[in-house]
């Protein structure tokens, strides 16, 4: 009795492996499965349908971007916002945090630090702070393209009206990030307050891109609440907006915001994620996040080697970083700017992979 015991249970694994294995193929092949198919591998996978889906999306990665890495210098300029989303350390209601804004001639220093690093795409991100505002912020924009104009400008200051983003594109930024942190809205209300809405965080994607911007998206992997039907919502989104880039990373919790007792997300499950996206986009901008490299000290690199193809070294100055806190232990708020990308240069080389300088626009955009 418990041969045919184990025996039957050896051909249920069986067989949603090989559903695992044919959804994976179809969606390397075709690009797109449907909401239930995105459901069932997400509640089905194992390790080794993550190592499957990996090798097919490295193929991909391979195909478009062959063993380049694109690096990208994250300046962190504020970490005022006027927001109180329960997940982040910089939430306006944490009290406890010192808080900081650069100047403009701070955020042009950085800049000129990346680019004698060998820089040429600038992240500037923020809270949500009101002092930041167009003119303000069009000024720094139009500096920074000015000073540096074969650089791309990359904004990530979260949600702003439709003018606004007009007119920082006119000023020169060429793209805009706004992780739409989770495709479903009643979820996107429990990690938010209700002053927050998920329409209008959608809203603002969809003028961003008509604007012109080349626009990414993204969520946390394993924020409290999150279940696969929301994943297989977020991997949907994605198929159907088709955003240039798009950042994922796991949910790590900040000892003072409301999820300080969640659990972090799984380590495992964002490298599936990261594989899924490749194989959905396969010319998707895919950063391997500080957030991946604060949960395994060697994420970074297996983000990479699950398919994705970006790197995002700090260029903040050194003495703010530790008060740019979004969740508890982040990694390299110690170093200086060339440690952060010598270090990733080292850990690149060491999977075979090169990090190149260049712009690194979306293949077809520039
Ligand atoms: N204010 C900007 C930038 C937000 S910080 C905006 O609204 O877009 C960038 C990203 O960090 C967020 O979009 C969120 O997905 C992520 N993040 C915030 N808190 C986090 C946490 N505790 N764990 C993991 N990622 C977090």
């Amino acid at each position: 009795m418990t041969g045919l015991y184990i025996g039957r249970r050896t051909d249920i694994i069986s067989n949603m492996s090989i559903t695992i294995r044919s959804l994976i193929d179809q969606l390397d092949a075709e690009h797109t499965l449907d909401f239930r198919e995105y459901e069932t591998l997400l509640t089905g996978w194992d390790s080794s349908d993550a190592a499957y889906a990996a090798a097919k999306a490295v193929i991909w990665r391979q195909h478009y971007f062959s063993n380049k890495i694109y690096v990208r210098g994250l300046i962190e300029f504020t970490n005022i916002c006027r927001n109180d989303c329960y997940y982040c350390g910089i939430r306006r209601g944490n009290h406890a945090v010192e808080r900081y804004r650069l100047t403009e001639e701070q955020i042009l220093s950085c800049c000129r630090e990346g680019y004698e690093l060998g820089f040429r795409t600038f992240v500037l991100q923020g809270g949500e702070d009101a002092y930041f505002t167009d003119d303000r912020m069009c000024g720094i924009v139009s500096e920074i393209r000015r000073r540096f104009p074969d650089c791309a400008i990359t904004l990530s200051l979260g949600e702003r009206s439709r003018e606004s983003y007009q007119r920082l594109f006119e000023a020169g930024a060429d793209r805009y990030l706004l992780r739409h942190e989770t495709a479903d809205a009643e979820h996107y209300g429990k990690l938010h307050p209700a002053e927050l809405s998920w329409e209008h965080r959608m809203q603002c994607l969809r003028d961003l891109r008509e604007t012109g911007y080349q626009v990414g998206c993204g969520f946390m992997v394993g924020s409290p609440y999150q279940k696969p039907e929301h994943l297989a919502k977020d991997l949907c989104f994605i198929q159907e907006f088709r955003p240039e880039m798009c950042g994922i990373g796991p949910f790590i919790p900040h000892h003072q915001t409301p999820f300080a007792a969640e659990p972090a997300g799984s380590y495992e499950l964002t490298l599936f994620l990261l594989s899924l996206l490749r194989l959905i986009k396969p010319d998707l901008l895919l950063p391997s996040t500080t957030a991946l490299g604060t949960i395994n000290p060697r994420g970074r690199e297996m983000g990479i080697l699950a398919g994705a193809n970006v790197v995002m070294p700090n260029l903040s100055p050194t003495d703010v970083r530790k008060q740019y806190e979004l969740y508890d232990n982040k990694i390299c708020t110690g170093d200086e700017s060339a440690q952060c990308r010598d270090c990733l240069e080292t850990r690149m080389e060491s999977i075979g992979c090169e990090v190149v300088t260049d712009r690194g626009d979306a293949p077809g955009r520039g």
